[in-house]
């Protein structure tokens, strides 16, 4: 209602002489303030008996000028965000990680870019302080794979361990990949490849005796299983987390960057698919799985909060967001 609208019906109240006390004429009320910012990140969901949260770690947003996607043209790509209703002259990247609470252990899926990377990142600390945890609490962070959007949380903005009381578990196949030199000498220098390399020594170079390396097929925490979905990079990995009858896969970059345009482009490959044709192959497997079993998926590059169901959809896939629930 207008505020003229609002007086008007006032005065048509107080000349009808209607009983009772008047609510304040519109024109003495301040003017409401914006708040200007979001509410918390983080979204509970059950599967069995876990709890599962999703932690959100921020947006990346990096203007669009060129296809920032080695196989697809500049056109598709803006084709495609608008078909997803989103603008076409930025990329806005999502960031969530998962906390599982299994009844025993507490369990955090990666750990966001930690601070300074991007102005509307590095969210986790705060959000999970919102959802009332407190990170000397988590007894395990297991983590996918080494880029530093997945790794930067493990450090402070003074470079302490933010989960000073957990035990760190990594993929032993990215830990034998990243932390050989030989591979590190041959990426080029200046490049993306080259700093990724530079950063995983940043981050584990003073932990490496503290650090669990994994395979696949292990269970990493009671109820949740390494499975392998390399190609993203060659020790990418994603979890089954399972409790009675209830399951989740928290797929890390399956679908990676803004992860809804390759649900519907499964052959495109994001820049940071380190074997292209692997990361498509891996994808079309696991999504044609979650698809036929009708298993609930959390993406890393979903949007907020991440998590939903995938169906087939000509020679892609629909992604549907699960309805937000008040209670567990
Ligand atoms: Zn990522």
């Amino acid at each position: 209602m207008s505020n003229i609208t609002r007086r008007a019906a006032l005065v048509g109240a107080a000349a009808a002489g209607a009983a009772g006390t008047l609510p304040t004429p519109a024109s003495a009320q301040a003017a409401p303030a914006a708040v200007g910012r979001q509410a918390a990140g983080y979204y509970r969901y059950k599967i069995g008996d876990f709890e599962v949260t999703t932690i959100n770690d921020g947006v990346r947003n990096d203007k669009l000028e060129r296809s920032p996607y080695p196989n697809v043209k500049l056109e598709d790509v803006q084709a495609a965000l608008r078909a997803h209703f989103l603008p076409t002259d930025q990329m806005s990247i999502p960031f969530n990680t998962t906390l599982v609470n299994t009844g025993s252990k507490l369990v955090l899926l990666d750990t966001g870019n930690g601070p300074g990377r991007s102005p509307a990142t590095g969210l986790v600390a705060a959000n999970l302080a919102a959802a009332g945890v407190d990170p000397k609490t988590i007894d395990t962070v297991v983590i996918s794979h080494f880029h530093g959007d997945h790794i930067g949380g493990l450090r402070t903005a003074d470079g302490q361990l933010a989960f000073p009381n957990a035990e760190i578990k990594v993929p032993a196949k990215e830990w034998a990949y990243w932390l050989d030199d030989a591979n590190m000498s041959r990426a080029p220098e200046g490049s993306n490849l080259a700093n990724n390399h530079r950063n995983v020594r940043r981050i584990f170079g003073s932990i490496a005796d503290k650090v669990t390396r994994y395979e696949w097929g292990s269970e990493v925490a009671p109820g949740i299983t390494a499975l392998d979905t390399n190609g993203h990079t060659s020790g990418h990995t994603s979890f089954l987390v399972a409790s009675g009858p209830g399951k989740l896969i928290v797929q890390a970059d399956v679908t990676a960057h803004v992860a809804l345009l390759f649900v519907r482009n499964p052959g495109w490959n994001a820049g940071g698919d380190m074997d292209g044709p692997q990361a498509v192959a891996t994808r079309r497997k696991l999504y044609d799985m979650l698809a036929t079993d009708r298993i609930l998926l959390s993406g890393y590059h979903l949007p907020f909060p991440a998590a939903g169901y995938i169906e087939k959809d000509g020679t892609g896939y629909r992604f549907t967001p699960v309805a937000w629930s008040p209670v567990l």
